[in-house]
């Protein structure tokens, strides 16, 4: 969601950009098909090379760095707006269910992949705003680190949540167990170079783990009001089932959406490539690396 100075000032860059060849930020293909439009000016394309969908206007690497210093703010009153004290006790106290950020189904996840004590899983938390999930997995007790584009927001989760939040991607640590993102990729302006992060830093047999909107056609069909909000200027990717069965066709992984069932994740362990549901509006991809 965006402010209307922000809508205007977008629309008008989508205008000056029209004319600009469309190229596919994850493999640079020029091959696409119109898949969604907004304002007429602004296009979601499909790459007919990887499957990503993907915004056109394309935000510019470095004008995405910058924006998401200050600009960036989502109207869910949590994920990019930093807490009064008041407003963090609140949503501490009811388990970040105020705020519509409780971690829980993450975490059971986490202790379905990897049984075991909690505190010798080592997650990284990647792109975790202020810290609001961060704060829930260190609180069961997992091995926490992470990393966040924003330096004011990592400053804040560092001072009133005590966590480890990263600002430079050299200070991640090494060996985790899981590299974690919780709606991060569908902003990367550079999704290659956030997989390749999670490959250095991940231990050999780790998880990678996204959760994005879900861009999948099962989920289109079923909501195509809800399908056609998600993308747009905070959302320049949309990912979608078939991205992930493309770019991760060389490993073992599940593909499903919310909720997610625990015994998908059993045969995914069992199993080299499973896909589970995917009509609901979150997606989820596991892939061991
Ligand atoms: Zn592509």
């Amino acid at each position: 969601m965006q402010s209307y100075v922000q809508k205007i000032s977008y629309l008008i860059d989508s205008i000056f950009r029209f004319n600009e060849k469309p190229r596919c930020p994850f493999c640079d293909s020029m091959l696409y098909k119109v898949i969604d439009r907004k304002y007429y000016f602004t296009k979601l394309l499909s790459c007919t090379s990887c499957n990503l969908y993907y915004r056109f206007p394309v935000e510019k690497l470095e004008k995405s760095e910058l924006y998401y210093q200050d600009d960036y703010n989502e109207l869910d009153g949590i994920t990019s707006k930093m807490p009064t004290s008041d407003e963090l006790l609140d949503f501490k106290k009811s388990d970040f269910i105020i705020g519509s950020k409780n971690a829980d189904r993450y975490i059971q996840i986490f202790k379905q992949l990897m049984p075991g004590k909690l505190s010798d899983i080592k997650v990284l938390d990647y792109g975790c705003s202020w810290g609001y999930i961060s704060y829930q997995f260190k609180n069961k007790g997992f091995d926490i680190q992470s990393y966040e584009i924003s330096k004011p927001r990592a400053d804040f989760g560092n001072k009133n949540l005590l966590l480890d939040i990263k600002t430079d991607h050299n200070e991640i640590r090494l060996n985790n167990d899981i590299f974690f993102s919780s709606h991060v990729i569908e902003h990367h302006p550079d999704i290659s170079s956030m997989i390749a992060i999670a490959k250095k830093t991940l231990k050999n047999g780790g998880f990678f783990i996204a959760v994005s909107p879900n861009g999948s056609d099962e989920y289109r069909y079923k909501n195509p009001h809800g399908f056609h909000r998600s993308w747009g200027k905070v959302h320049p990717n949309y990912i979608n089932a078939n991205f992930y069965k493309e770019i991760f066709k060389n490993y073992s992984y599940y593909i499903g959406s919310s909720p997610f069932d625990l015994r998908d994740i059993n045969s995914f362990l069992n199993e080299y490539q499973v896909i589970g549901n995917l009509s609901s509006e979150e997606l989820i991809v596991i892939v061991q690396f």
